[in-house]
């Protein structure tokens, strides 16, 4: 990705001397300037209203992680050979709790994508009002093809180094895109064999039967719905007989699908790197898990098998009709034009299931058009709100059960929506999510650390 000077619409005199910091120290990364460009964007009005934020040098101090570790990840694959990829973990915010935020493991992970993660998770942890700092890490190793032994023995090694760094009451890793059940238990195995403790808090999205909590499992997926039922229960709507387009077909994707079935919604499109598919009966839930979870095979597999479905190679979910869209796979994944398409098909709110998959140009054409847009700080908080509530359990020793585990989620959600809300209309925004969720995350970290003192 190239960027340039004009990529950037101008911000307001209090921040763009931050901004400008930010992209001379940390150039090269694109993701990342996109990331803080979006929150200092929102927050103008804010700076206006509380001179102290800025007296407090609040923002020079929140743009620079307080820790960012980049290790050696050295393995051996099933032939014999020896690999090395790069491991990540960056500590960004610890004034509201532990930092807290996933792994990814995917092959375009570099340190500006870990950065942008884990600023956005910072906000995103601060809406959830767990108590969750924000960081973020993984690695650009690729999972894709790779046995389970080879899984293992890269977990194990990526262990072998980020264990040093972590702890339950410092910094609690989870999953992200290519880091799932399996990943977690491979790190999980490997701490406990290194440290001779069996921390249940030093991970979350572990297996039920070893610390893992309920829901855990389907709670980005789920509370991206909740959310865009909170949206459109403000305007007297609901999910019923709505026609949904879901990108990605990971674990965001399928909870996503499952929740508006449930809802009775019909969700219609699923996809992968190769392309997607789209079943106007509505995707079979138990077709897609069994190619993506048990399998890991390519959703072209979803079209061979079920009929009445069709694959598109390598085209674009956006173009399919649908009144709600989540885009659940990955960043800027969703385009301008692709907006425009969404748009022109009368698409009614957009709710982001990934983190930043809207590129700002996308953001602002859903938001000129009046469609409800959620962004992914708020609408895909669920995840690591659920890991807050594993934490609690693993820290107390208790089990919930699934339906008041679903239920303390939905509660959350509906909590994060209305702060959203309320947030944006108290800064003459009223509608705008992008700027509530900005706003009510930074003013939750803000306050913290001018009470924690210059630290
Ligand atoms: N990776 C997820 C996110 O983007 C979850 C993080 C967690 O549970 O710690 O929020």
């Amino acid at each position: 990705m190239t960027e340039t000077t004009a990529d950037f619409h101008p911000l307001s005199d209090a921040v763009q001397p931050v901004f400008d910091t930010v992209r001379a120290r940390s150039p090269h990364e694109p993701e990342f300037h996109q990331a803080v460009h979006e929150v200092l964007h929102s927050i103008g009005s804010v700076l206006e209203k509380r001179p102290e934020y800025v007296d407090n040098g609040v923002l020079e101090r929140l743009v620079e992680p307080e820790r960012q570790v980049m290790f050696r990840v050295p393995w051996v694959d099933d032939s014999g050979k020896l690999q090395v990829n790069r491991g990540y973990r960056v500590q960004f915010s610890s004034v509201l709790g532990p930092y807290k935020g996933g792994l990814r493991f995917h092959p375009s992970v570099n340190l500006s994508i870990i950065k942008f993660l884990g600023f956005e998770q910072i906000f995103k942890n601060a809406l959830t009002g767990q108590g969750i700092g924000g960081g973020k890490g993984g690695s650009d190793f690729d999972p894709h093809g790779r046995s389970d032994a080879e899984v293992m023995r890269f977990c194990q090694s990526f262990m072998n180094e980020l264990w040093h760094h972590i702890g339950e009451h410092t910094d609690v890793p989870a999953g992200d895109i290519g880091v799932g059940g399996r990943e977690i238990g491979y790190l999980f195995g490997m701490y406990r064999k290194l440290t001779n403790q069996h921390v249940s808090g030093i991970l979350t999205g572990k297996g039920i039967g070893w610390g893992g909590a309920q829901v855990r499992t389907e709670a980005t997926g789920y509370g991206a719905v909740f959310f865009v039922q909170e949206m459109l229960a403000v305007h007297g709507e609901t999910l019923e007989g709505k026609r949904v387009a879901v990108s990605g077909s990971g674990n965001v994707a399928i909870y996503a699908i499952e929740k508006v079935t449930q809802l009775g919604g019909r969700a219609v499109t699923a996809s992968d790197s190769s392309g997607y598919v789209v079943d106007d009966a509505g995707i079979d839930l138990g077709l897609l898990r069994q190619i993506k979870e048990v399998e890991r095979g390519r959703i072209v597999e979803y079209a061979n098998r079920r009929p009445g479905a069709r694959f598109v190679e390598r085209g674009n979910v956006w173009e399919v009709p649908a009144d709600i869209a989540v885009p659940a796979a990955t960043q800027n994944e969703l385009s301008a034009e692709s907006a425009q398409a969404l748009i022109a098909n009368g698409v009614r709110a957009v709710a982001e299931g990934a983190n930043m998959p809207c590129v700002p140009e996308a953001v602002e054409a859903f938001q000129q058009a009046g469609v409800l847009f959620a962004p992914g700080k708020a609408a895909n908080a669920g995840g690591v709100a659920t890991s807050a509530l594993e934490m609690s359990q693993n820290s107390a020793r208790q089990r919930w059960s699934f339906a008041d585990s679903e239920n303390r989620l939905r509660e959350i959600m509906g909590d994060i929506h209305d702060a959203t809300f309320r947030a944006a209309e108290r800064y003459g925004t009223p509608g705008d999510y992008v700027a509530g969720a900005n706003i009510v995350g930074f003013e939750r970290v803000a306050d913290a650390m001018i009470a924690q003192g210059v630290i």
